[in-house]
């Protein structure tokens, strides 16, 4: 029997797990183990709360998780509870699914002032992640800067701008909801140290700005190219720059205003005791399309700031680590004999859910041809025993289907769900 440990129950973790079903028929057993008591990671925290069609991927991991060879781990934190060594002696593979989960560091001075915030915390608060539960976040009446261009700085706008009416439907925890539905933006500028044609925005996400209640998209048409060189673009792109091109003309300014402000590089935040300014330099683009700086600086008023600029995987004791790009160091997935990686643990934050597809897939192929024979580990009995000796209280995939329905139960209505934020209550929801 081969058994194969996945740490991280998220799409690249439960990718992993369909496709070492597939590639080792009966001849496996896979443990998926996750520090939260409750599965699919970025589908539950990630993914925006009003895209639920996007969660309904979540179904395809639920039959992978409901199989007899798979079984769920949960409230087990690796490199904390159980070490990666430990894991090594015990499972023929072990793959870090982990994703990427923490914020990208501005790098300018003022960076840690209150009032500024990554896109991690931002949407962990607003998806009902445990460690963000608590953020302090103030919207009402607030000059909101937005840094980046791509997808999750456009959740952010979007869920900043949105109307109490607008969230019918979605699984927006209680505590974001009631804080928006009593706020109102003073203005929202979306900053991108790049221009228009440059985005990493997708033209539906973009649309989506468009058709907000009391919120108005606006573009200063002299920052746009000139139309004609739209067309080298790819299509998708030359979508999202029509839109841009859309908004540049649309001049009806409703309640919240969403400016684009492109060619804009963060220089610093200034604030007496929190943040009341982004200064910025002007850019333009260089030869080879990246942002230089034209040495024009200017001010915006800003006392939330949130950045948007990407993520990085946090290391785990034991694991090779590649500090400069933020994720495990690893060649193709492989970290060392008997250790993988996958997902935006293994290639960065890019990309759509369903591109951890090949990644598994990929992965499983190589254990296959790393490790042609199990070596008779093993495997979950060990873990187990581990999980016993060490007094551990871990969390079943059925622990986890009866939260799902405490969650269900207490949703108001029309909403899909009102998720628990602390792990004392999913834990409590999973006892009863
Ligand atoms: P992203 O697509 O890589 O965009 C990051 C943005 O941050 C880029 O505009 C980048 O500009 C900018 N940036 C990076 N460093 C910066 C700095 N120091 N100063 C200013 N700007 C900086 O990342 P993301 O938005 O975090 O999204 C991650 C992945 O999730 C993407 O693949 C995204 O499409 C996906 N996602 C999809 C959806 C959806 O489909 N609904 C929703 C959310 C996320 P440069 O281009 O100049 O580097």
């Amino acid at each position: 029997m081969r058994h194969i440990a996945i740490i991280g129950s998220g799409p690249a973790g439960y990718y992993t797990a369909e496709a070492c079903q597939k590639q080792f028929g009966d001849d496996v057993r896979i443990d998926i183990i996750d520090r939260l008591p409750v599965p699919f990671g970025l589908i539950r925290t990630g993914v925006a709360p009003d895209h639920q069609s996007i969660k309904a991927v979540a179904r395809r991991y639920e039959a992978v998780a409901l199989s007899d060879n798979v079984r769920f781990v949960g409230k087990l934190a690796i490199g904390r509870d159980v070490s990666i060594p430990e894991l090594l002696a015990l499972y023929d593979a072990v793959v870090l699914a982990t994703g990427a989960p923490s914020d990208q560091p501005l790098g300018v001075p003022g960076e840690h002032l209150p009032g500024v915030i990554g896109s991690a915390a931002f949407v962990g608060w607003y998806n009902g992640h445990p460690d963000y539960a608590d953020l302090a976040v103030a919207v009402d009446g607030r000059a909101i800067a937005i840094i980046g261009n791509g997808n999750v700085a456009l959740d952010c706008a979007r869920i900043l701008a949105k109307s109490a009416a607008e969230f019918a439907g979605s699984d927006i925890v209680n505590h974001a909801r009631d804080l928006l539905a009593a706020s109102q933006p003073r203005s929202i500028t979306i900053l991108g140290r790049r221009g228009p044609q440059q985005i990493a925005m997708t033209p539906k996400e973009l649309g989506e700005l468009g058709r907000l209640e009391r919120a108005s998209a606006h573009v200063d048409p002299a920052d746009l190219p000139p139309p004609a060189s739209d067309e080298v673009l790819e299509p998708g792109q030359r979508k999202s720059v029509a839109l841009l091109r859309e908004f540049a003309q649309d001049h009806a300014e409703k309640a919240v205003p969403i400016r684009f402000d492109f060619f804009a590089q963060s220089v610093r935040i200034e604030g007496d005791g929190r943040a009341e300014r982004l200064v910025l330099q002007r850019t333009q683009l260089g030869a080879n399309g990246d942002a230089v700086g034209t040495g024009e600086t200017y001010a915006v008023p800003a006392n939330l700031i949130i950045s948007c600029i990407g993520y990085r995987t946090p290391p785990i004791p034991d694991v090779p680590y590649d500090e400069r790009r933020g994720r495990f160091a690893n060649v193709e997935g492989r970290i060392m004999p008997g250790l993988y990686c996958v997902g935006w643990a293994r290639r960065g934050p890019t990309g759509t859910i369903g591109t951890n597809k090949p990644d598994g897939f990929m992965i499983a192929e190589e254990m296959a041809a790393d490790q042609p024979v199990p070596s008779g580990k093993q495997g979950r009995a060990g873990l187990d025993a581990l999980i016993s000796t060490r007094g551990l209280d871990i969390v079943t995939f059925r622990d986890w289907q009866k939260i799902d329905l405490a969650e269900i139960e207490r949703a108001r209505a029309g909403a899909p769900r009102e998720k628990f934020v602390r792990v004392e209550d999913m834990v409590a929801a999973s006892r009863i």
